[in-house]
């Protein structure tokens, strides 16, 4: 397989104030098309370094693409970089000048000089025009025919170009034949040493399809990746896997490829005609954001209720006041009713609850930071848990409405207790 190296150019992503999520979105992308990704560079602002960087790497490699740096500012230097490492001048393209001053006129501003910069590109290069800005890139060859491939920093220029201009490109020029294909099944309520314990016989054995856990907050994701011709046969490869694996984590596997615990959770209450409202404490508003985040929600999810003091619990969710004064409102009972309190509220057949100690502060032995009780009410009845979460309170918090979700999605694809 063909392999390339990645170089993000920008000084900010050296300073920790940008996220470098380009260099993600192009791996992911090279290796669905077939191409390896060695190594990933980030370099700031700056000719010689970014020459040099692209230099070392191109000795390796069997391409480069760079990202960031093709703007008209005086900071924008990556074709003046890739200049020096081929040897070659920059040139102006003038189609690319062509279409610049028509989209100038267009939006009736005067287009200076170093805009029209832009259109300068390393001699002899491809041009790849940008659908979303006017930056154009390009696909600069060296006569051994390693390449340097240019794109913007800006997101979504970049991912246009990439996708629409440079991916076809490369499949061609190195007539990749197999692709990775990757499902991915979204497991939550395990732990990632359970689900590695469950299922790490597969991992010993298998290098194609090959298997990776992945651990986020609440939840983990099981890659089975494949190399393959095409996708047919890479459905062949991984089928026997996927249904292996689902078997050993039976009951916790909620979405495949992408699909998110409350995206789940609102199909699912929507097959059966239930509409969804919560009632929260140490949640803040969590819950109720991550179902109002899913378009179209408003048909299932009718509303929340954030009762932080113990006065808005007893007065908005009519949560009895002895109650919380017997049994202390983060506790099973209090949590109970703050989910009947908003289903009767909002009038839905479904709540859910939460009540616990976000911390850092109001922890006791009894109740410690990260005691989060969590209430689901359901045309079946009501089903409780418990959870000791660990972490910052950012993260007990991120946490807690995570196990509510999945309080609830166990509730309603009939998960056994
Ligand atoms: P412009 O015409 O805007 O100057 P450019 O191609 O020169 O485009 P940069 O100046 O490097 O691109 O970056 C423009 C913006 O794009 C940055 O301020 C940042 O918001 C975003 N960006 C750049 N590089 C990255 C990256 N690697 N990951 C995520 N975002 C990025
Ligand atoms: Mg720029």
């Amino acid at each position: 397989m063909p392999n390339v190296e990645i170089v993000a150019i920008g000084t900010e992503l050296l300073l920790g104030q940008l996220v470098d999520t380009n260099t993600a979105f192009i791996a992911q992308h090279l290796a669905d098309a077939g191409i390896d990704v060695y190594a990933t560079h980030a370099i700031g602002d700056n000719r010689e370094r970014i020459a040099a960087a692209i230099g070392v790497a191109l000795a390796r490699a069997d391409g480069i693409v760079t990202t960031g740096g093709l703007g008209p500012t005086v900071d924008d230097v990556t074709k003046e970089a890739v200049c020096d490492v081929l040897g070659v001048e920059c040139e102006r393209h003038a189609p690319t000048i062509e279409r610049m001053e028509a989209f100038f006129v267009s939006i009736g501003r005067e287009m200076r000089e170093n805009n029209r910069r832009q259109a300068d590109v390393p001699r002899g290069s491809l041009v790849l025009g940008n659908a979303r800005g006017t930056a154009p890139g390009f696909i600069a060859t060296r006569s051994d025919g390693k390449f340097v491939a240019s794109l913007p920093g800006v997101p979504n220029e970049m991912k246009t170009m990439l996708v629409d201009e440079l991916l076809p490109r490369l499949r061609e020029q190195f007539k990749t034949t197999q692709g990775i294909v990757t499902r991915v099944l979204h497991v939550t309520g395990l732990a990632e040493s359970e689900i590695d314990h469950r299922i790490d016989d597969l991992f010993r054995w298998s290098e194609n399809p090959k298997i990776a856990v992945l651990a986020h907050v609440g939840t983990c994701d099981v890659k089975i990746m494949v190399k393959a011709a095409d996708d047919e046969s890479a459905h062949v490869a991984i089928a026997p896997l996927e249904i292996e694996i689902r078997g050993r984590l039976r009951g916790h596997v909620y979405g495949t490829d992408g699909q998110t615990l409350p995206e789940r959770v609102l199909s699912l209450l929507r097959e059966r005609t239930w509409r969804l409202a919560v009632a929260e404490s140490c949640t803040g508003g969590r819950v109720a954001a991550a179902f109002t985040e899913i378009p179209g929600a408003s048909d299932v999810f009718a509303g929340g209720i954030v009762a932080y003091e113990n006065q808005a619990k007893i007065a908005f969710l009519g949560v009895d006041a002895a109650a919380i004064d017997v049994y202390g409102a983060v506790s099973k009972h209090v949590a109970e009713a703050m989910a009947l309190g908003a289903a009767r509220r909002f009038a839905t057949d479904v709540a859910l609850a939460t009540t616990g100690v976000a911390g850092p502060g109001g922890g006791s032995q009894e109740k410690p930071v990260g005691l989060v009780w969590i209430a689901a009410s359901f045309p079946g009845g009501v089903r409780t848990i418990s959870v000791n979460v660990p972490g910052m309170r950012s993260e007990v918090q991120h946490r807690a409405t995570q196990a509510s979700l999945s309080l609830l999605w166990g509730i309603l694809a009939d998960k056994e207790e």
